[in-house]
């Protein structure tokens, strides 16, 4: 099962790959967006990481600082976006952490990110990340797999939904804009998704 230190650990990774990556994600958002994704993200995970200090003592307590860190400073659609993700998953984990209640708080996150942003799977956001790394991790749980394996086939799972965007028309958000110029090219959301996820995957590896 996982702990509260795994979760932090994750949220830690989460902002490492965030840097690592944020030039790549400020691209992608050069091409169908206002190339702000990277720094948006970056800013934000900062702010994050710097109130983990001292830790969150519960996955509740965790995810609220995330969520309301994350919605209060970044100016962008991804900064309520991933805020409300994060928001949602911590009500749910307040027993056991096991496989099957982190992929139930994980799809809770999901969700409040399609209630907040109205997008459809195929619409090119964010949401065509998570969606399929949500069903690897049910599959993974029907299967009998631990949470180390779960994590590792959404990550997966995520990283293939990302490259999908790449033909896709975008339906919501800036990219949207574009219409029919929007398609050749990677969503940035999806990506820094495919990101949250590989990080995760990392912390509970
Ligand atoms: P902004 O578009 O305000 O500059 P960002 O560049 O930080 O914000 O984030 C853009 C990303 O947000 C998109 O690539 C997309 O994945 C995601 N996004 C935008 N609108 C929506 C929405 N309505 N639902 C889900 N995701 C969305
Ligand atoms: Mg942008
Ligand atoms: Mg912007």
């Amino acid at each position: 099962t996982v702990s509260t230190a795994d979760l932090i650990a994750w949220i830690r990774k989460f902002r490492d790959a965030v840097q690592e990556h944020r030039d790549e994600l400020t691209a992608l958002d050069s091409a169908i967006g206002d190339a702000d994704h990277g720094s948006n993200m970056a800013r934000g995970l900062d702010a994050v990481v710097a109130k983990l200090d001292p830790p969150p003592s519960s996955a509740p307590d965790l995810f609220k600082v995330v969520g309301m860190t994350l919605v209060s400073s970044v100016g962008g659609a991804s900064g309520p976006l991933y805020g409300t993700f994060f928001l949602r998953m911590g009500p749910v984990l307040t027993g056991e952490m096991d496989a099957a209640a982190l992929g139930a708080a994980l799809r809770a996150g999901a969700e409040g990110v399609v209630a907040r942003g109205r997008a459809e799977p195929g619409d090119k956001t964010m949401i065509d990340a998570q969606m399929p790394a949500l069903s690897a991790w049910d599959d993974a749980v029907t299967a009998g797999k631990g949470v180390a394996e779960a994590a590792a086939a959404a990550a997966t799972a995520a990283a293939a939904g990302r490259d999908d965007t790449e033909p896709l028309v975008a339906r919501k958000g800036r990219a949207s804009y574009l219409g029919e110029r929007s398609a050749g090219h990677i969503d940035p959301g999806a990506a820094s998704s495919a990101l949250l996820f590989r990080a995760l995957s990392d912390a509970l590896a």
